[in-house]
């Protein structure tokens, strides 16, 4: 198993891609603590596992609340004992462009995607050094390393800010044997993609049409490279952006 009796807390683990890398991991031995604001979701996720003979336990998190973070990280120590592994996983997207996106659809979206990956890192770090080790696996987006005129313009300034924030922790963790890389996923089928496409503009569609495999990725083929990351057989690759996008960026 690659995650023998590791500790793994994955956010916005009670759907889409969370719930799968939540999934694999336990397969993969880690105990999971599963973090997110849908309960039920996420209760039904640790469920499934604990059922397949898995450990995992859902605790109740708002990324954006700093509260929550300390409060998230005590119990899973309290749990137990340790953490190796975090995923910044939870986001979300937003629609609109430059001139109709609001200041508050503007925050919302960087309290969420930036602010919520910083504070994991600022309160995970401390117990990995105090660990000896860690792993951090930051979910961005190919919207995170290129500019596009089809997403929405402050979506993707959360996802570079993730980008560049995760190369910089990085160094500056690099000596304390902690990695953080990041994941850049192109369109794939969850909730949040079904959610953004229907009756909206063909913009899903759109980026679909552009990805060279013609189809969307599943929640799994991105888990699987988290997973990656996440085990001791990526224990020299620090500071690293991970494309799982169907040949997007490679054009
Ligand atoms: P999803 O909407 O299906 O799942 C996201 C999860 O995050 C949900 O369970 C949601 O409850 C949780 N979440 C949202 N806000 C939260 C908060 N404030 N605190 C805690 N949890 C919160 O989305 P997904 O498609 O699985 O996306 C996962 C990650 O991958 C996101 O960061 C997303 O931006 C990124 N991403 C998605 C795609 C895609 O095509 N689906 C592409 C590139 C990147």
């Amino acid at each position: 198993m690659r995650l023998r009796d590791k500790v793994a807390i994955v956010t916005g683990g009670a759907r889409g891609m969370g719930s799968a890398e939540s999934i694999i991991f336990a397969n993969e031995g880690a105990k999971v603590v599963i973090a997110d604001i849908r309960r039920e979701m996420g209760e039904n996720v640790a469920h499934k596992i604990t059922q397949n003979g898995g450990i995992a336990e859902f605790i109740s998190l708002d990324v954006t609340s700093e509260e929550q973070w300390k409060s998230l990280l005590v119990r899973t120590i309290s749990l137990y004992g340790k953490l190796d592994i975090l995923v910044n996983n939870a986001g979300i997207t937003g629609h609109d462009s430059v001139i109709s996106t609001s200041e508050k659809q503007w925050d919302q979206i960087m309290d969420v995607n930036a602010k919520g990956v910083f504070f994991g890192c600022k309160h995970s770090i401390p117990y990995m050094i105090k660990n000896g080790k860690g792993s951090i696996i930051n979910i961005s987006s190919e919207m995170g390393l290129v500019g596009s005129a089809m997403g929405s313009p402050a979506y993707s300034a959360s996802k570079g800010a993730v980008t560049i924030f995760t190369k910089s922790a990085a160094l500056r963790h690099a000596k304390d044997n902690i990695r953080l890389n990041s994941v850049h996923p192109g369109p794939i089928d969850t909730p949040m993609l079904k959610e953004s496409s229907p009756g909206k503009s063909n913009k899903s569609k759109t980026v679909l049409d552009l990805t060279p495999m013609g189809r969307r990725g599943t929640p799994n083929e991105v888990a699987f490279g988290v997973l990656f990351l996440a085990s001791d057989e990526a224990s020299y690759i620090t500071g690293a952006s991970l494309v799982i996008d169907g040949g997007y960026l490679a054009q």
